[in-house]
């Protein structure tokens, strides 16, 4: 009986700190939203910019990429699911015997875990991979793509065991109130990610160089920037055609590491005009000062998101009887906080759908330039194989930029203004 109503009351809480902390997501998508209001998109069909056949191949590819996404998430979930419950035995007992060093054996069964969630999706990953190389999408060789894997795996162990050590550190000290050392340790773990990520890990995979001071696509770059009145920072040219065929430029950094990105594979193939576009675009981001929002929403959303991921964690170890305060209950802290941060995604997302679109309304005032904007829209979902009007679930839950056809309703609300 007092089992029963441990479990009810522990059922409450969680449910509780649930619509608490979705409330909260929710104001701080309001409260994040660019004040600067997009255009109204007016209806567009999909197949008024692209043929059948480019829309059967998009829809073909990205279905299926579609599905793969989900079983990812799926054998991942079920993974950790399986370890945070304490199985298989010969894992339980492996777990057990960190407990003689609690914060270095966190540590080492973050790692583990980490590790083990990356070779269950490989086959997934892999699958993903070879469809992208068969459309064309995709230039790499399966030796170049495994030595990726290779990388991020190794990175992402060692990121997990840090976390996951660091957390131990604080549950142990503060039992009950780590959520709350916690965040703030997240939010500043967030600014300095943002600042070292683009000097320190994306060299690791890419090739950046600035744009030479004589070309063409710099001096439009510094023009427009002068134009918007925007202080851009650096202008990169990434080496993005080793690995894939795909268009994009993107803004990154904070403060001294503030750039602009633009793949080699734009700079090549895009019109002038169209490079214009898309660099007013990514100003647009500099302009609203997109990436502390982005970083603002972390801050307002982690600190119910670890109390929630508490909860979790204690309603798990009742079951599985690990001590919350060792490294047998870091699986069940992995998997409380991977579920937590699934659920604050579809918030994100919300609110990084929003920035997208009104870091086109910025293009658009600054070039003047709807058919730009219309025709760089047609040339990336074509070359990206994107589909111009996804599924309307699938968007609202993963989609991090407006439908294609959003986009060029946009545009095309801009022209008849
Ligand atoms: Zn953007």
């Amino acid at each position: 009986m007092r089992s029963a109503g441990l479990q009810r009351s522990s059922a409450a809480r969680i449910g509780g700190a649930a619509v608490a902390m979705l409330i909260v997501a929710e104001v701080a998508v309001l409260l994040l939203s660019p004040s600067e209001e997009p255009p109204e998109p007016v209806p567009v069909a999909e197949s008024d910019y692209f043929s059948q056949a480019e829309l059967a191949r998009a829809d073909n590819y990205r279905s299926g990429q579609r599905w793969l996404l989900l079983a990812g998430l799926a054998v991942e979930g079920a993974v950790l699911v399986w370890v945070a419950f304490g199985r298989p035995a010969a894992v339980r007992r492996g777990l057990d015997r960190l407990g003689r060093r609690p914060v270095l054996g966190a540590a080492a069964a973050g790692a583990g875990v980490s590790l083990l969630t990356t070779i269950a999706t490989l086959p997934v990953s892999l699958i993903s991979h070879e469809r992208s190389v068969d459309v064309g999408l995709s230039t790499q060789s399966l030796g170049s793509w495994f030595w990726d894997v290779a990388r991020s795996a190794g990175i992402t162990a060692v990121l997990t065991a840090g976390g996951a050590a660091l957390l131990m550190a604080l549950v142990r000290r503060f039992p009950r109130a780590w959520p709350v050392p916690g965040a703030v340790v997240v939010s500043g773990l967030a600014v300095v990610f943002v600042w070292i990520g683009p000097v320190v890990l994306a060299p690791i995979y890419n090739k950046f160089e600035p744009l030479p001071d004589s070309s063409r696509a710099r001096a439009d770059v510094l023009e427009l920037g002068h134009e918007a009145g925007v202080d851009i920072g650096q202008v990169y040219r990434i080496d993005a055609s080793r690995r894939s065929t795909a268009l994009n430029a993107y803004v990154d950094g904070i403060g001294s590491t503030k750039r602009v990105v633009l793949y080699d594979n734009l700079l090549k193939r895009a019109a002038r005009s169209e490079l214009r576009s898309i660099v007013a675009h990514e100003l647009g981001h500099v302009a609203h000062d997109d990436v502390p929002r982005g970083i603002l929403y972390v801050v307002l959303v982690t600190p119910l998101g670890l109390v929630i991921a508490r909860e979790l964690v204690l309603a798990i170890t009742r079951r599985s009887g690990a001590d919350p305060a060792s490294p047998a209950a870091i699986p069940a802290y992995l998997l409380a906080l991977a579920f937590t941060a699934l659920i604050l995604n579809v918030p994100g997302n919300q609110l990084s759908r929003e920035v997208e679109a009104s870091a086109d309304g910025f293009a658009l005032e600054l070039t003047h330039d709807p058919e730009a904007l219309i025709k760089v829209q047609r040339q990336l979902a074509r070359t990206n194989l994107s589909d111009p009007d996804p599924p309307g679930l699938y968007s609202w839950l993963f989609g991090t930029h407006p439908s294609t056809v959003d986009r060029i309703g946009a545009a095309l609300a801009y022209e008849r203004e």
